[in-house]
C-alpha cells in the first residue's frame, strides 16, 4: 500500500539535495568513469555529493554502503604515556542513500554491533546514531542480484527517511520522516501517495538448505576452492553484512609509548586471519576458510538471530577475480544437504 509522497520535477528534486546538503552529508552511490578495475572500466561506489544528478540512481554500485558506519580504517583514541584521548568524529548527521538488499544488511550490522552481547559496539554507535537512509527503489534486477530468494527484496518494514524512484523525468518519493516535510513541500510539483518499487523475480536463484547436516563441514565439495580462491579477501571487502576487524597500533615514538589505536577491516579469507598467538593458524586451506564464509552467511549466524546474513546482494560474485559464484555455493550446499538426507 502507499504512503504520503510527492513527486518532483528534476529541478525541485535537486532544490531537496542542495538543502538538505546543507544540514547533512549525503552519502550515495557515484559513477567514477575510468575507475574500475580494468583499463577503460567504470566502477559505482559511494561518495559524498551536493547536487542530485551526482547521485547514481540507475546503476548498481559496486560496492557498499558499510564504510560510511564501518570506515576500512578508523582510529579509535590516540594514546600517549599518561593519558588516552578518544577520537574525534565529524558531528553532521549523514544521509546515505541506498538499495532494499543493502537497507537489510544495515540491520544485519546493527545485530552485530548494537544487539550481539551486552553491550553495544561504542564506537559504531556513535557513528550509527547519526546516519539516516533514503531508500532507493529498483525498478529491475541487476546481474548477480538473488535478493527475492534471501527475502531483502522489499524494506517496508525497516526504517527510512524517504524513498526515491526515478520515473519518466520524474522523481517520486515516498516520506517517512516529517522532520523533512517542509523541503519537500516547499519544491513538489504535487503530493501523492507513492509506494517504493521493488523487484519480484531476479535471474539468478538459490535454494537455501532447512538445516545443514555435519557432514557437510567436512565435506570434499570445498576442496575445488582450494585451488580456484587465491585468498584476495574482495569478496569480504564488498560485502554489505560482513563486520569483521582487527586491531592496530600504531607508535608515534621508538619506546612504543606514543601513538594511536586504529580497527581495521578484516577478511576471513586472507592470510593472517585466523593467527593466534604462539604462531597457531587456522583455515590454512582456501577451503576451509570458503566453507567458514559460506556456512556464516546462510547457517550460523541465522541459528544465532532467526534470519539469513547474506542478503544476496551478489556483489561477491560479481567482484570475485576467480569468477567464483557464492549462489552456486548456496546451491551446492543446499543440493548436497538434500543428498544427504535422501541417503538416510
Ligand atoms: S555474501 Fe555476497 S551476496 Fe551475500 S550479502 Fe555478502 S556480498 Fe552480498
Ligand atoms: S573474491 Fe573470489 S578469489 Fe578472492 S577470496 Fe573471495 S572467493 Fe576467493
Amino acid at each position: 500500500m502507499g504512503k504520503r509522497g510527492y513527486i518532483f520535477l528534476p529541478g525541485g528534486f535537486n532544490k531537496v539535495i542542495e538543502e538538505l546538503s546543507k544540514s547533512y552529508r549525503i552519502y550515495a552511490p557515484v559513477l567514477k568513469v575510468g575507475e574500475g578495475r580494468f583499463t577503460d572500466t567504470d566502477v559505482v561506489r559511494y561518495d559524498f555529493v551536493k547536487e542530485a544528478s551526482e547521485i547514481e540512481l540507475d546503476k548498481k554500485s559496486d560496492y557498499s554502503f558499510k564504510e560510511i558506519l564501518t570506515p576500512l580504517s578508523q582510529t579509535l583514541f590516540f594514546f600517549t604515556e599518561n593519558d588516552v584521548k578518544e577520537s574525534e568524529i565529524d558531528e553532521r548527521e549523514v544521509l546515505v542513500f541506498l538499495r532494499s538488499c543493502d537497507l537489510n544488511a544495515l540491520k544485519r550490522l546493527d545485530q552485530i554491533y548494537l544487539h550481539n552481547g551486552r553491550e553495544e559496539d561504542y564506537f559504531y554507535a556513535r557513528i550509527r546514531d547519526k546516519v539516516k537512509f533514503v531508500l532507493m527503489g529498483c525498478a529491475h534486477s541487476y546481474e548477480d542480484c538473488f535478493c527475492v530468494d534471501m527475502g531483502t527484496n522489499r524494506a517496508d518494514d525497516l526504517d527510512y527517511s524517504f524513498s526515491v524512484d526515478y520515473i519518466d523525468n520524474r522523481f517520486h518519493c515516498q516520506l517517512k520522516d516529517s522532520v523533512l516535510e517542509d523541503v519537500f513541500t516547499n519544491n513538489a510539483l504535487k503530493e501523492q501517495d507513492i509506494t517504493p518499487r521493488f523487484v519480484t523475480e531476479n535471474e539468478t536463484r538459490v535454494q537455501l538448505p532447512d538445516s545443514v547436516p555435519l557432514s557437510i563441514f567436512t565435506s570434499d565439495m570445498w576442496e575445488e576452492y582450494n585451488t580456484r580462491c587465491i585468498g584476495c579477501g574482495r569478496c569480504n571487502y564488498v560485502c554489505p553484512t560482513c563486520t569483521c576487524y582487527t586491531m592496530q597500533d600504531v607508535y608515534y615514538t621508538d619506546n612504543g609509548r606514543v601513538g594511536e589505536r586504529r580497527r581495521v577491516n578484516a577478511s576471513c579469507m586472507v592470510d593472517g586471519y585466523t593467527n593466534v598467538a604462539g604462531g597457531g593458524e587456522y583455515r590454512k586451506k582456501y577451503g576451509e576458510r570458503m566453507r567458514f564464509k559460506t556456512m556464516h552467511k546462510i547457517y550460523d549466524f541465522k541459528k544465532r538471530f532467526g534470519y539469513n546474513m547474506c542478503v544476496g546482494c551478489g556483489r561477491c560474485d560479481t567482484v570475485c577475480p576467480e569468477y567464483i559464484s557464492f549462489s552456486n555455493i548456496i546451491n551446492k550446499v543446499t543440493a548436497k544437504t538434500l543428498e544427504v538426507q535422501n541417503e538416510k
